[in-house]
């Protein structure tokens, strides 16, 4: 019998955009979740089940085990570290750009700069390597407003067309990382359930290179 694999998705985006790879892999979860209140879903693969939540949540179920695979932008994982998982595949949908942004025509500080970011240790990481002292500001939301009433000098946030930058008069200033949605593996599944996890990351592949084409 084939041994059950759950796979955690991020609510939102994520989710919708990896429905259709999936659904080329063969799993189509057996109700809607945009219309159902379930955490957990059986899919039309009878040992595969979805779990969707959070996407900053999805690196912890899947280190901790109680997910074996997940599925999550770059910049979430970059932000967890990616203990106890390993990165197997590029799903190469939800690109987007982690970048530092500022107020257009203003030169940011060399020094104790002050960065609002829900990235904490994505932007601590960025500037030490640039040997840059920096005070991070912890937000959970609309990064933009901090720039415009002098909480901050800069944020580090996800650009795509940088349409919300310029709505508020910012733009993007440094890159620090190309993003798109990746697939990760709990380090023990991946020993446990070995030819399970390797069949499904072969059909993903083989949707993954199709939606290139
Ligand atoms: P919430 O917006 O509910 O606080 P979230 O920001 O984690 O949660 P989404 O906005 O759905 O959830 O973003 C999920 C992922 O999609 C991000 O981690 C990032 O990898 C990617 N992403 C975010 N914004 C964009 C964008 N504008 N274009 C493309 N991909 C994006
Ligand atoms: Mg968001």
């Amino acid at each position: 019998m084939k041994k059950k694999l759950t796979i955690a998705l991020s609510k939102g985006r994520i989710s919708d955009d990896t429905g259709p790879l999936l659904r080329a892999a063969g799993i189509e979860p057996l109700e809607d979740p945009k219309h159902s209140r379930k955490l957990i879903f059986a899919t039309s693969r009878a040992e595969v089940e979805l779990v969707i939540i959070r996407a900053i949540d999805v690196p912890t179920y899947v280190q901790h085990g109680a997910a074996d695979i997940g599925v999550v932008g770059k910049d979430v994982l970059m932000e967890h570290g990616g203990q106890g998982l390993y990165e197997m595949l590029d799903l190469n949908i939800a690109r987007c750009k982690l970048m530092v942004a500022g107020l257009e025509g203003q030169t940011l500080p060399q020094n104790n700069l002050k960065v609002a970011t829900k990235f904490v240790n994505c932007a601590r990481r960025y500037f030490a390597s640039q040997g840059r002292q920096v005070d991070v500001i912890k937000l959970y939301g609309a990064m933009e407003l901090a720039p415009l009433v002098k909480l901050a000098d800069c944020i580090v946030d996800i650009v795509s067309t940088g349409g919300t930058l310029r709505a508020n008069g910012l733009v993007p200033l440094e890159h620090i990382a190309d993003i798109s949605t990746r697939l990760v593996v709990n380090k023990a599944s991946m020993k446990l359930k070995h030819d399970e996890i390797q069949a499904l990351l072969s059909d993903l592949r083989a949707a993954v290179e199709q939606g290139k084409q």
